[in-house]
Order: structure tokens, then sequence, then C-alpha cells
């Protein structure tokens, strides 16, 4: 679907920590150009208007659904989003909010002391599990660059290819050692997403699966490998969580 400039873009943030805001706003060499074909009706990190009752074209979500309000404001963004992109790993998976998912009653008897278990919020949830998501950006937060071909895509009526191979590819292709044969690092680069260069591994650091799951991502030999590695099966489930249901 071509859209008509001036393109009308919200951006809307639930449970969150805006990093996802921040690096578009990062995209400084970019934004001027932007700003001749968009118009921002909303964009909570940098501007206090509120678009409320204006139309939107391409609405952005950033966060996972962890309270009935937040359902309730999600519900009526998608009714005035033409397209609805969800934007990061909180939007499509949960995210980091969703990694304490076994231990919420203790988190937040720890956090909210005396409180009993009266919570009017719920495990956080990613966007698609209650309204129809046009369009995914991965990453925690994504690359400037996703972002910025996404929307260019978005704005001449398309949808940028997406990436099909795991992290692996580029640690080979950047001809790093791998951390999991190595180290015995529970890196889960094998079943995660590519499109980030394998920016962690490329530190030494195991990757932590923010991308989401790749398809065709074989979970099974992974597990085999991380028992081979020494992890326990309750850790190895904990390292899978993070994916939320798609694995
Ligand atoms: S996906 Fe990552 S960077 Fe984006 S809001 Fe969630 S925690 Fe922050
Ligand atoms: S290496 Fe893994 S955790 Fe690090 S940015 Fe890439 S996908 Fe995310």
């Amino acid at each position: 679907m071509k859209l008509k400039p001036p393109i009308n873009l919200a951006w809307i943030r639930f449970t969150s920590c805006s990093g996802c805001q921040l690096m578009l706003l990062n995209c400084e060499d970019s934004l001027a150009e932007l700003a001749q074909v968009i118009a921002i009706r909303d964009f909570p990190i940098a501007s206090s208007t509120e678009g409320k009752d204006a139309e939107i074209d391409i609405g952005l979500v950033e966060g996972s659904i962890t309270t009935p309000s937040e359902l309730e404001r999600l519900l009526a963004f998608r009714r005035k989003a033409q397209l609805l992109v969800a934007v990061g790993a909180c939007a499509l998976t949960g995210g980091i909010n969703s990694l304490i998912r076994g231990e919420r009653r203790q988190a937040m008897a720890k956090v909210y002391p005396g409180q009993g278990d009266e919570w009017s919020s719920f495990p956080p949830q990613a966007v698609d599990h209650f309204v129809k998501v046009d369009g995914r950006i991965p990453g925690c937060p994504p690359e400037k660059s996703e972002l910025l071909n996404s929307l260019c895509a978005l704005l001449h009526g398309g949808w940028p290819g997406h990436q099909v191979m795991p992290v692996c590819m580029e640690c080979r292709i950047n001809e790093n050692p791998c951390l999991l044969e190595r180290d015995r690092a529970p890196c889960l680069g094998p079943i995660t997403l590519a499109g980030c260069n394998a920016r962690c591994p490329n530190l030494g650091v195991p990757c932590e699966g923010c991308r989401g799951v790749v398809a065709e991502g074989n979970r099974d030999e992974l597990c085999r490998l991380f028992l081979t590695a020494g992890l326990t099966d309750q850790e190895i489930r904990h390292r899978l969580e993070r994916f939320g249901e798609t694995v």
C-alpha cells in the first residue's frame, strides 16, 4: 500500500525502557530528510504533543503489554493505525520484562511488599498476542539501519526483506571464534535471527537472543550443545524462555 506524504506517524510506548525510540532519535543524519515526508503525531520521548485524535498511517509500538489499561490503549491505537509495526524485543516477545516469568510472584512480593497478590498487572505479553501486527523490527534495541530501512520501505509501499540466517553466520563471516565451542558459553547465536553483525560475540560476549528466534532454528541441537557445555535443564529452559512462545 503506497502512502501519500505527509505520512502521519505515531509512536506508542508501553512497558519498556524507551531505548528503541532513542535509537531512532540517534539517526541524526537522516532525521531532517525523514521530517520532509513524515508528520510526527506522537513520539513520547521527544515530544509532549499527543496526537490522540489524529489519523495514523504508520503506528510504531514499543514495549510489552502488562496492564489492562495498556491493553485498552493498544486496542485503540490499532483501530486508528493503518499499519501497525512492533518495534524491539519487548513488543515482539515480551523482551527483558518477561525474563522473570517463572519467578514473578516472588519478584512482585519483593518490589511491592505487603500488597499480597492483588496486582493489576499481568505477565508481560508480546503485542501480537492481542492485535494484528503488520510489520516487525527486531532487536534490543533495533539497529539504526534496520529502523531506517523499514521506515523507508513502508513509505514506498513495501517492506524490506527479512534476514533468514542466524547470528552464527555473522560470527563465521567476521571470523570470530565460536564461544560455545571455545568457552562452553551459553551463546544463543545458533538460533537467533541475524542482522546485528554479531554485535555481542564480536566482543567475546555470548548472544542473548535479543533479535528473536530465526526461522528453522534448530532448538533441539542447541539444547544438546548446552547440555554438553554443562548447563542444567533448568538453565537451558531459562535461556530459551526469552523467545516467548515463538520457539
Ligand atoms: S526492546 Fe530493548 S531497547 Fe527496546 S524498549 Fe525493550 S528493553 Fe528497551
Ligand atoms: S549478538 Fe545476540 S544479543 Fe547481541 S545484539 Fe545480536 S542478537 Fe542481540
